[in-house]
């Protein structure tokens, strides 16, 4: 019997004048691969298309050159230029029956147009909302204001002509001139624009009013709205003045696209939030309006998306994240096939990258950014060149994904690990506080593998060169990982330093219980025994996650950076705030700015003060990692091999998502798929 409890999911929606053909939104998101890197950008929105989305939206495009987003890759429509681009996207989206979408947007005060020198424009007289960017931006005349709705109405017109079936008015996360007119933040204006609710709603009134009158009934035309800040002093409230915008034009648009603003609200980590967490702030939003509405919140459960329609929570299921770790969820569903859903683990590396302004990478997908570049399918098994044994040593995410496609492509695989338990580091840090769901890495990975006839797996099975040699496999990848060094080498010093006595432990220790995480005497705010330096010279996730985690077994926990912020590089995956915020209601005592000498003392850089602790305090050292590369290196000296590879951390210790990527790319070249020759966006030069 047909599997009936998911029909509703691939019900047709109809958004004004057009029909989706069932409720798999994929929302907009940035992706990298912006207006410069038009090959990649059609090739990952086409793959989701493919994949089942009935709707597919590109990510913000710059209406205009007096909203340029650089250094961030937006797409843009700016002149007519530009639709050329836009056409060929748009026919590889409706290639495979989805409706295509685009996010026309203008970005006011979190623009730098840099690159084409025009003043940055908003409602009021104010530094962008950017404050590490020493710009201002100019408060709009009214003829401003006119000019304004004219590029708007502009770039609707081309995104009509380009096809598009779905055109955005966007007011959300912060990053839009629509959200700076509204809010009581940014515009501060004493005219027909500013002061009064209805005033400040104005100017996003008039301009869906023009985007309407363009898409003429033929294109619908979207709302994307963050009808709640939850971290703002004062703004946009869902029981406030959101819920009097969603109130005021409740009909007016075809379709509401509604999350929580800033980004790092909307795009919040599974580190702090569970599936769903928008829905408490964006639900209310289906009984004011009777336009269908599109909501996200890292759904990846079939169930929870049924749930949700039947509740009348939401009518399509928006999705950015989830669509990039599994661009193929919603056929995986349909045809029944909901085991091998490759679910976001909510790591925002994907986000990071954004930051970079760099095409996205994707812990769970490996192939994300590369269905044009190096013709990867998420699905599709790599060609395999014929049926070959392979033994793999080493069950972390670099085996078990270069393990996967080997499988996929019909060879037998032999999986050997030294551990009793599967899944290598993403096993150990799915321990870490708020980490639980890096576990997805190893669980749909094994899942796949578990289910494969042609497929071993041995735990406790520590392999050496004799007993690998005595296997004879057609290849040998060694995918043993690294650990974590216990000499002080990490970002910043790569001298290492003499503990002497003082006791200095890893992650490592911490994670396989090696460290005893029960203090011996009461924590006191004196230093004792039980303190612990955390000392983070990686500037990852890694040391507030250590630091959390002896925190929560009641150490006296210290947490040492020499950056002059906490975890710095957990900016790019937005999750800096809330680190400091758990660090302090932990008790965490933060130093930045703080050096380990090569004496082993710390040193605050900005005052020379010598930080004082107690002979007894334990270091955690969070630096650098060394490959485990040993039996690699004695494979290669001993020289009997067919063939013989390292992939992941053995290779290059770096984080899971490199891993994935190394072993998926490992298999690639196993099987002589892959060629090394990648294809390259490349500048016109037209002359
Ligand atoms: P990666 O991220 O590169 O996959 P991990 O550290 O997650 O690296 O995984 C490496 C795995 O290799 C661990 O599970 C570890 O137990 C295993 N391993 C290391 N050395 C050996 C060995 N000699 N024999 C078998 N397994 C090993
Ligand atoms: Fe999800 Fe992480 Fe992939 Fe982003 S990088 S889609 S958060 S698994």
């Amino acid at each position: 019997m047909n599997d009936t409890r998911y029909d509703i999911l691939f019900e047709p929606v109809q958004i004004g004048p057009v029909t989706a053909p069932n409720r798999f939104y994929a929302v907009p998101h940035a992706t990298g691969h912006g207006w410069n890197q038009p090959h990649g950008a059609i090739a990952l929105r086409a793959m989701k298309a493919e994949g089942g989305w009935g709707t597919v939206a590109v990510q913000i495009t710059e209406i205009a050159a007096d909203t340029d987003m650089a250094n961030h890759p937006m797409e843009r429509i700016w002149d007519d230029s530009d639709v050329p681009r836009h056409e060929a996207q748009v026919a590889m989206i409706k290639h495979h029956g989805s409706l295509a979408a685009i996010e026309l947007g203008h970005g006011g005060m979190r623009c730098r147009n840099i690159t084409t020198g025009v003043p940055v424009i908003g409602p009021s007289a104010l530094p962008v909302l950017r404050p590490e960017v020493p710009l201002q931006a100019r408060a709009m005349t009214l003829s401003d204001i006119a000019a304004f709705r004219a590029s708007h109405k502009a770039a609707a017109t081309r995104a009509k002509r380009a096809g598009y079936d779905i055109l955005y008015v966007y007011a959300a996360h912060d990053i839009s001139l629509l959200s700076n007119f509204l809010s009581i933040r940014t515009n501060q204006r004493a005219d027909e624009y500013g002061g009064s609710f209805e005033n400040r709603l104005r100017l996003l009134r008039e301009v869906l009013q023009d985007t309407l009158e363009v898409a003429d009934g033929r294109c619908a035309v979207a709302l994307r709205f963050s009808v709640a800040e939850p971290e703002a002093k004062y703004g946009l409230r869902h029981d406030g003045e959101g819920r009097d915008v969603v109130t005021a034009l409740a009909d007016i648009p075809d379709l509401w696209d509604v999350n929580i603003s800033g980004w790092s609200q909307d795009s919040a980590s599974a580190r702090f939030t569970e599936e769903g967490y928008q829905l408490p702030y964006t639900d209310f939003v289906k009984s004011v309006t009777d336009k269908p509405v599109v909501g996200v919140g890292r759904f990846t459960s079939p169930d929870t998306m049924v749930a949700l329609v039947k509740q009348k929570r939401l009518d399509l299921i928006g999705a950015a994240r989830p669509s990039i770790a599994d661009p193929f969820l919603p056929n995986k569903i349909k045809n029944g096939n909901i085991d091998q859903i490759r679910e976001c683990i909510g790591c925002n590396v994907c986000v990071s990258m954004d930051s970079y302004g760099l095409a996205i990478r994707c812990t769970q997908n490996p192939t994300i950014s590369e269905e044009w570049r190096s013709q990867w399918h998420p699905e599709a098994p790599a060609i395999s060149t014929g049926s070959q044994s392979h033994l793999i040593i080493g069950a972390g995410p670099a085996g078990l994904e270069c393990a996967l496609q080997l499988m996929r492509a019909g060879h037998k695989v032999t999986i050997a690990d030294q551990r009793s338990q599967v899944g290598g580091r993403v096993t150990l840090e799915s321990t870490l506080p708020g980490l639980q769901s890096w576990s997805r890495v190893k669980d749909y990975r094994l899942h796949q593998l578990s289910a494969a006839s042609e497929v071993n797996l041995y735990l406790e099975s520590a392999m050496t060169v004799d007993l690998v040699e005595e296997f004879d496999a057609d290849t040998v990848v060694v995918a043993t990982g690294a650990s974590w060094r216990k000499d002080g080498v990490g970002s910043t010093n790569f001298d290492p330093i003499d503990f002497g006595s003082t006791a200095v432990i890893t992650p490592d220790d911490v994670m396989t219980g090696q460290f005893n995480n029960a203090p011996t005497a009461t924590p006191t705010a004196t230093i004792v025994a039980t303190n612990i330096v955390v000392y983070d010279d990686d500037h990852f996730y890694m040391g507030s996650a250590i630091a959390e985690a002896l925190a929560m077994k009641a150490h006296n926990v210290t947490y040492i950076t020499p950056l002059p912020t906490i975890a710095t590089w957990t900016d790019n995956t937005l999750d800096q705030p809330a680190i400091v915020k758990r660090l302090q209601k932990l008790g965490v005592t933060l130093l930045p700015n703080t050096h380990l000498g090569a004496d082993g003392s710390f040193t605050n850089a900005l005052t020379g003060q010598a930080i004082e602790f107690s002979d007894d305090t334990v270091i955690a050292l969070v630096g650098a990692r060394t490959s485990n590369d040993t039996l690699y290196r004695e494979l290669q000296t001993r020289g009997t091999m067919k063939q013989l590879h390292h992939a992941g951390d053995c290779l290059v210790p770096g984080i899971i998502q490199a891993s994935v990527y190394s072993g998926h790319a490992t298999a690639r070249m196993i099987l002589s798929s892959d060629s090394p020759a990648k294809r390259r966006e490349q500048v016109s030069l037209g002359f």
